[in-house]
């Protein structure tokens, strides 16, 4: 069997010392004679696992003692609806930047319940901050710190006063070290940088909970999911455990500090490729490209199908960009090992000496 460089957006790749764990214990979960995803969520197995999971990811990203760490159903996408449900009342305003596909998203369905203030929109280069326009009654800020689709990445905290800051980190949480004071909450699907989808993390500092609206649905009502230790009904038991052998997995690796180094470096030799040919480009303004989700358009797009196909057959899957942009999109999360960017490279240079 080869494993090959799969470059997808998500569910995307997982480490494969992780995928070697889960096969080993995958019949017989420590001895117990059963899978970890064939016991109750309540019962004493998984209990461990839950436990070690939110002790892991505590330590790893230091979040501190009055935060809640929740594990959901839902992915990113519920929390567009849960956190202008756990946070307004009819009438209230909420901040949201617009810098792409994700934020669109994020702040179209907070539109159904707030009134919606566009702070700032672009999609190819972060706004200066000196053109936001913050409201002054707004409930809280959202923003997408990294933009999956358009490849965009704020590489600051943006600065809101004392309103609680939200963020959408789903394709960049866990890629490098974060102060998680700055936030109000933070929340992620769980298949870009954490495990197998079905599972959204939430990060939510205590004074922000119990405040949802009386008609919010149970599922969404932060505190519900608090109260319950996230087991008010049954969670998705084996990405939870998946994602907690991966927080080990990055502990191993030497945590945050470590595996964003290694990032940096990978984005910075596939876009210093990129930024030396004339046959690649990329349209995002340099110092606010992300190091995750590294789109590009070739000089001619009628060569895009060759460069798929061969690709594809050199190892190289799941490079066609999002539909909504076209082109192509190497996405180099946590697990993408660096031998993995070379090949996409060498790859590169090959088919630009060819066609180009
Ligand atoms: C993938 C993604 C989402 C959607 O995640 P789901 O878990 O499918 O809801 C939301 N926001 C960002 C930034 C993403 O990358």
């Amino acid at each position: 069997m080869t494993r090959v460089f799969n470059f997808s957006a998500g569910p995307a790749m997982l480490p494969t010392e992780v995928m070697e764990e889960a096969q080993a214990e995958f019949l017989d979960w420590h001895g117990t004679g059963m899978s970890i995803m064939e016991v109750s969520h309540r019962g004493k197995e998984f209990s461990v696992v839950a436990e070690e999971a939110e002790h892991d990811l505590r330590d790893l990203m230091g979040i501190p003692d009055n935060y809640k760490v929740l594990f959901l159903h839902g992915g990113a996408s519920m929390q567009f609806s849960a956190i202008p449900l756990n946070l307004t009342q009819p009438g209230d305003t909420v901040d949201y930047f617009n810098t792409g596909v994700w934020s669109k998203k994020a702040l179209t369905e907070a539109g159904r319940f707030a009134n919606v203030n566009v702070v700032a929109e672009h999609t190819t280069a972060i706004p200066d901050p000196s053109t936001w326009q913050l409201s002054d009654n707004a409930k809280y800020v959202h923003y997408t710190p990294n933009e999956t689709i358009g490849g965009l990445q704020f590489h600051f905290i943006p600065e809101v006063g004392d309103k609680p800051l939200i963020a959408d980190m789903s394709s960049c949480i866990l890629s490098e070290p974060l102060d998680v004071s700055r936030f109000g909450m933070i929340y992620a699907g769980a298949q870009k940088n954490i495990g197998p989808s079905g599972l959204g993390i939430v990060i939510v500092r205590e004074d922000l909970i119990g405040h949802a609206r009386p008609e919010t649905p149970v599922l969404l009502d932060w505190k519900t999911q608090a109260d319950n230790d996230s087991m008010y009904n049954t969670p998705p038991t084996y990405s939870w455990y998946m994602a907690g052998l991966v927080f080990k997995w990055l502990k191993r690796k030497g945590g945050l500090e470590a595996i964003g180094e290694v990032n940096r470096r990978k984005a910075k030799k596939l876009y210093d490729f990129i930024d030396s040919s004339d046959f690649y480009h990329n349209p995002v303004r340099p110092q606010d490209r992300s190091i995750m989700n590294v789109p590009f358009t070739l000089a001619k797009p009628e060569l895009d199908q060759a460069f798929l196909k061969e690709s594809d057959a050199a190892g190289l899957k799941y490079l066609k960009g999002h539909r909504l942009v076209g082109g192509m999109r190497a996405s180099i999360y946590n697990a993408m090992p660096e031998e993995g960017v070379d090949a996409l490279i060498a790859f590169m240079k090959d088919f630009e000496r060819k066609y180009g």
